[in-house]
């Protein structure tokens, strides 16, 4: 508290990401990084980028890197907007769309980002919840809005709708955004990007975070008619015209264009995922079906949190989120064959010794 804060500043309760820690040597499956490195041909780039033109300002409008992104889907560059990770993304977008004095919607279990960016613009919000078996029933979406907002597939479960699904959701709010977070669909579901021309309602937002290997580069970016474009530039020129500076730009368009690593970073992850699956079921785990980089997953005789504390003392992190409806869960990151090896044999070892 502080007398020289703005009373909004007062009220904001911030996103609390998934830990850094500093520590070497972690299995570290907490935050949903690919295990791999990125791109050779993105980090050739970067260092490529990395001269004297660092005295010039970037290109403030990213036109190469949103026409390669648009390419890959069929879209032309003035459907494609890219900022500094989805989450700005995320956030003009929530500024841009969602203040029309109704409430949003979106899950009770999902990104927790999206609670706080209704926060930091003073929306009001509506949780929605998923069903019993944490899927997300298109139906309760229903009936005035100021907004939907969904993660497809859904963060923290790993579980994704399909295009029927999203279609359903875009005709129930014709004259309203229907924002899908894409943050994980390469590593399994479809892309909605394929209806962009159909809806202009529809918002599509993905990022290099995950799938791409570059959550240190901070590249996120979003399909959408040119109309939503626009409105979305509007805010990010009114806050920085420079969201996404040279190495980033030159490191996320050569990471587009190596096709060849993205293929197989993400088979190699699908296939790693399968075989962590497994092996949890194998002891007695539940597991929801995933099509994301990391599994969500209950054991009914063995307290999550107290699990998530055995795992850090064996200097392995998992996800463990508090609430209602998640805290007998933990999200675990598909991490390396080794990685996940590591961590089963260490589940094993801590449900040997407390049962
Ligand atoms: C990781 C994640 C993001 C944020 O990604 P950045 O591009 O790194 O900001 C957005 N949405 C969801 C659901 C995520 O899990």
């Amino acid at each position: 508290m502080s007398r020289f804060w703005s009373p909004l500043v007062h009220s904001l309760t911030p996103y609390v990401p998934g830990e850094q820690p500093k520590l070497a040597d972690l299995v570290k499956l907490n935050t949903n990084e690919l295990p791999c490195g990125p791109s050779p041909r993105a980090l050739a780039a970067i260092k490529a980028a990395a001269d004297d033109t660092l005295r010039l300002y970037p290109d403030p409008e990213a036109l190469a890197l949103r026409t390669a992104l648009g390419a890959r889907v069929g879209l032309p560059a003035d459907h494609v907007f890219v900022g500094n990770g989805s989450d700005e993304v995320l956030a003009h977008a929530f500024q841009a769309f969602f203040s029309h004095g109704e409430a949003v919607l979106f899950p009770d279990v999902t990104y927790s980002f999206y609670k706080v960016y209704c926060g930091l613009y003073a929306l009001p919000y509506r949780l929605v919840p998923l069903d019993a078996g944490m899927k997300l029933v298109v139906d309760d979406y229903a009936g005035p809005c100021g907004g939907v907002v969904i993660a497809n597939p859904n963060a923290p479960t790993g579980t994704a709708l399909g295009l029927e699904d999203i279609r359903r959701l875009l005709a129930l709010h014709p004259d309203r955004v229907v924002l899908v977070d894409e943050a994980y669909v390469d590593f399994g579901a479809e892309s909605a990007a394929a209806l962009v021309r159909d809806y202009p309602n529809l918002l599509v937002v993905q990022t290099f975070s995950k799938s791409r290997a570059l959550a240190g580069l901070r590249v996120g970016f979003a399909f959408g008619q040119p109309e939503l474009i626009e409105g979305l530039t509007r805010v990010k020129d009114s806050f920085n015209s420079y969201p996404l500076d040279r190495l980033a730009q030159a490191g996320a368009l050569a990471s587009v264009e190596d096709e060849a690593w993205f293929t197989s970073a993400v088979a190699a992850v699908v296939q790693a995922r399968g075989v962590l699956a497994q092996g949890l079921e194998g002891l007695g785990f539940t597991v929801l079906p995933s099509a994301a980089n990391f599994v969500y997953t209950r054991h009914s005789g063995h307290d999550a949190a107290e699990l998530a504390a055995q795992l850090r003392a064996r200097a392995i992190i998992v996800r463990h989120l508090k609430g209602d409806r998640t805290a007998q869960w933990l999200r675990i990151t598909v991490g390396t064959d080794a990685q996940c090896a590591a961590l089963l044999s260490a589940l094993r070892d801590i449900l040997h010794r407390v049962s």
